[in-house]
């Protein structure tokens, strides 16, 4: 399925998160690059270490879990929108997940907005904690939403609809 949509398999998509344990600490990046491409903005934007590719520009980075504070510049330097933050640090029942957003108008803090797969499908609302636009961030707003920890393995984007 990934060769003709793009889209990463579930079993794709858990080898690049870290463990629960590790989730439930604080606030870490995973790193959805999944083909060998020439690319490495994520490693020279870490300040700390925590993703590598190494002299092969072409290898597929790999992520020191221990080293990173989550800090998200590396979100926002990445061409493929293919990192994002999660925490499991702040409440038993949710998880704080900060993704890339490039599209308008931006959400706003408190807004309750839709929850999306990586298949584009609705499967929740989610609410936004906060909307990060620094200049150095290059036109590519870092937003983090809540989310019931139930979709914490499948949600990967928003989409700017408030509920009500
Ligand atoms: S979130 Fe910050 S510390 Fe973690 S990998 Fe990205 S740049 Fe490095
Ligand atoms: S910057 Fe993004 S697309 Fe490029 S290697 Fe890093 S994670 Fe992959």
């Amino acid at each position: 399925m990934f060769e003709k949509t793009g889209i990463p398999s579930k079993e794709m998509v858990m080898e690049k998160f870290p463990t629960i344990d590790r989730i439930n600490q604080g606030p870490v990046v995973v790193v959805e690059c999944y083909k060998e491409i020439p690319c490495n903005p994520c490693q020279t934007a870490c300040k700390f270490d925590a993703i590598y590719i190494g002299e092969d520009i072409n290898s597929i980075p790999k992520v020191k879990n221990e080293n990173c504070s989550g800090c998200a510049i590396c979100l926002s330097k990445c061409p493929g929108l293919a990192i994002m933050v999660i925490d499991g640090s702040k409440s038993d029942e949710t998880v704080q997940i900060r993704i890339p957003y490039e599209l308008l108008p931006l959400p706003k803090e408190g807004d309750v907005v839709k929850g999306l797969s990586r298949e584009g499908e609705h499967i929740t609302n989610v609410k936004i904690l906060k909307v990060l636009n620094p200049k150095s961030f290059d036109r590519t707003p870092v937003i983090t939403f809540e989310v019931d920890r139930n979709y914490m393995y499948d949600i990967r984007n928003i989409k700017m609809e408030v509920q009500s």
